[in-house]
């Protein structure tokens, strides 16, 4: 008996080390652009586990948000020097209005990658408490606690700075998101859902609370109340409901259902997103269109920063910021002319 349940034991420590070999090469989290979105694009991949985060990921993730902070500070600089039509500028000069975060192949995020921390015990290691518990380079040794302060601090930081951005930011929730997963999705200002997307704060249910700073940004989103269902129930919730909740913006299953259909201008897009040509934009169509629907082409996004920033509680320098730039000139502009072809 005991014989049998150290094979047991083997056995699925060598299926948990092929897991995470398999997580460790193909797992990733990417910064790209399409430019038919108009948007910067955050995809979360991970094939074996629902786009779990791994500690690879949670590293890239933190370095993508910074590259979206100096892109943010960029044109920052320019709106402060009066020119409030600039936009975000990425690499290679590409423009973009918004960020998108998405997890690839029909999931959103299943929070961290437990086939991580197999093996990783409670209490720490004599030597990872002796090198301070950092750890940080292979894991070797390390326990589960510190892996656990290393991703609190790290996660809970990129989203607090992903939510800060200047740039307006909309998750796309496609299929599950579930534990840290349903935290992520939190971060960002928007969130359009997609067909069969479905969420669950599952914390509890793992024998844990959440560590990425998702409790906070769910009751600011929900409400108290509805904080305290989601997280104490762990219930399942579909777009409807979390429509109803706050949590949901936009579904993208609205594509025609109120006469609206892909015009010759969405057309038009592709053809001019390089990536979009050669199917190596990681957005699916509706998905891209829903999100592009939501925030309105028409709004300087200096303006949708100032908006950003009025909520966050800087209501005067934000209006101050814009009031008078150029952005706002154009409008002005845009309006008498609007009135002089009426004959106003
Ligand atoms: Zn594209």
């Amino acid at each position: 008996m005991r014989a049998r349940v150290a094979l047991q034991t083997v056995a699925r420590s060598a299926v948990g080390e092929a897991r995470r070999r398999a997580s460790a090469q193909t797992a990733k989290v990417t910064l790209t652009c399409c430019k038919n979105a108009k948007a910067r694009v955050i995809t979360l991949q991970n094939p074996t586990s629902r786009n779990a985060m791994n500690r690879a990921m949670m590293v890239e993730l933190e370095r993508a948000v910074r590259t979206l902070e100096q892109e943010g500070a960029a044109a920052a600089d320019a709106w402060a020097a009066g020119n409030t039509s600039a936009v975000f500028t990425a690499g290679r000069g590409l423009e973009y209005r918004s960020v998108i975060l998405h997890g690839a192949a029909g999931a959103f995020c299943s929070g961290a990658d437990l086939s991580a921390l197999e093996g990783m015990r409670g209490e720490p290691a004599a030597r990872g408490a002796a090198n301070g518990g950092a750890g940080l380079a292979d894991g070797g040794g390390e326990s589960l606690r510190e892996f656990g302060r290393w991703m609190h601090s790290t996660m809970t930081g990129a989203l607090g700075r992903l939510r800060a951005l200047p740039q307006v930011s909309v998750s796309l929730v496609e299929g599950p998101a579930v534990g840290g997963g349903a935290e992520l999705m939190t971060a960002t200002d928007l969130r359009v859902w997609g067909h069969g997307s479905r969420a669950r704060f599952a914390q509890a249910s793992m024998g844990v609370s959440p560590g990425w700073g998702g409790a906070a940004r769910l009751r600011a989103i929900v409400g108290e109340q509805a904080a305290r269902h989601l997280l104490l129930t762990g219930r399942w919730i579909g777009a409807e409901e979390a429509s109803a909740a706050g949590l949901c913006d936009a579904s993208t299953e609205e594509d025609g259902e109120d006469g609206w259909r892909p015009g010759p201008l969405d057309a038009a897009g592709e053809r001019s997103c390089p990536g979009c040509v050669a199917g190596t934009c990681s957005l699916d169509a509706s998905g891209r269109r829903s999100v592009a629907r939501l925030l309105p082409d028409d709004a300087p996004v200096s303006a949708l920063a100032a908006c950003k920033a009025s909520l966050a509680g800087d209501e005067s320098a934000a209006f101050l910021g814009v009031w008078g730039g150029r952005a706002q000139q154009g409008v002005l502009d845009r309006v008498a002319a609007a009135r002089t072809a009426d004959g106003v």
